[in-house]
């Protein structure tokens, strides 16, 4: 059985209707991505999760208890915002110990438990500081151990490395990763980053307009998307219609085919493989992504993304003539 299970949750707002019939189990143990673009419910249903918005209809389970009515202090879910809401007049120590306090737990308890959540973010040595004189990645990691300090059963996590700069947004991502197994958390994490869903999760859910649109491991939801939006919004698909793949293969097609840039062949070579497209374009366009170059490639006037690794044998000058070849099982049919 599902360790959380959502059963058909809608959500209004007024005349908005935000979640759509959600139907989603989560499995203990498991961190698990919302991913989706801005505005698509992602925060609507954590926030539902933890008893912050009412649903408008449906059940939440947690561990085999119908919660959907529950105080959300009864609930004993963490959370971690993007903005740290950290309590200013407060140093670290004070504001890790304060949801504790409230709880009335012994003192030397309170003690150990916020030892415990410092020595897990690492940030031993900062106990006495005030939430101003850390930097954000500092007080993002005092965020986090007071979402692990009540040891909640499930940690939700809400865009919190959005604010983060990228360097440091890896580092944390880690650390995320590192406390979720160590504490054996079941976490929820929300994104609209494919990069950060595919590095930090066990299942993706990638929402759209209210509704899950797929769900899978990340390798799944990389290279198997089921819709048009799906492989439009991973991976960088190049998704062409019927006429376009026509063009380019001389074959007839039923729907839409999503390609993945870097499943593109580009060669000086006919290439000679027995199950490939074959043909023969021009280069318009080559940008550098760091260790990866980005051609984009025209054939009998329909255009192709293609990703190829930075070498010197790899490199294609705009308006020279090259040899483009396409394998039939990485034309994904949507
Ligand atoms: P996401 O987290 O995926 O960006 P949200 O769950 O925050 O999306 O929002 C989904 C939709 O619900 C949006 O159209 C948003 O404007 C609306 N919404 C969110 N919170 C409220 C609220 N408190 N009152 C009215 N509308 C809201
Ligand atoms: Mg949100």
């Amino acid at each position: 059985m599902a360790y959380i299970g959502f059963e058909n949750i809608d959500k209004y707002y007024g005349k908005n209707h935000v979640l759509k019939g959600i139907n989603l189990e989560i499995k203990q143990g498991d961190f698990v991505t919302l991913l989706g673009p801005s505005g698509c419910g992602k925060s609507t249903l954590l926030r539902c999760l933890a008893g912050l918005e009412t649903t408008s209809g449906g059940k939440i389970i947690l561990d085999g208890e119908d919660i959907t009515e529950k105080d959300p202090k009864d609930r004993n879910i963490g959370m971690v915002f993007q903005h740290y809401s950290l309590f200013p007049n407060m140093t670290v120590k004070e504001n890790l110990s304060f949801g504790l306090k409230l709880q009335k737990l012994p003192a030397n308890e309170i003690e150990k438990r916020v030892k415990d959540s410092i020595e897990m973010v690492e940030l031993i040595g900062k106990e006495n500081e005030y939430p101003n004189n850390l930097s954000g990645g500092q007080q993002q990691r005092v965020a986090l151990a007071r979402g692990i300090v009540m040891r909640p059963k499930v940690l939700l996590l809400d865009e919190p490395l959005s604010a983060i700069d990228a360097k440091l947004r890896k580092s944390l991502q880690t650390s995320i990763r590192e406390i979720h197994k160590e504490m054996g958390l079941t976490s929820v994490f929300v994104t609209h980053d494919q990069d950060e869903a595919m590095v930090m999760s066990d299942v993706i859910h990638l929402f759209h307009d209210g509704k899950i649109e797929q769900s899978g491991d990340p390798v799944d939801i990389y290279t198997k998307p089921v819709t048009p939006f799906a492989a439009g919004f991973i991976g960088n698909y190049n998704i062409l219609n019927p006429a376009q793949m026509e063009k380019l293969t001389g074959k007839k097609w039923d729907g839409d085919v999503a390609i993945r840039p870097e499943t593109v062949i580009i060669s000086r070579e006919a290439v000679t493989s027995a199950e490939s497209y074959k043909m023969q374009g021009v280069i318009l366009d080559r940008v550098t992504r760091g260790n990866v170059l980005r051609y984009k490639i025209q054939v009998n006037g329909i255009e192709v993304q293609s990703d190829v690794l930075f070498r010197s044998a790899s490199m294609y000058e705009v308006g020279e003539t090259a040899y483009m070849a396409l394998a039939d099982h990485n034309c994904v049919r949507l």
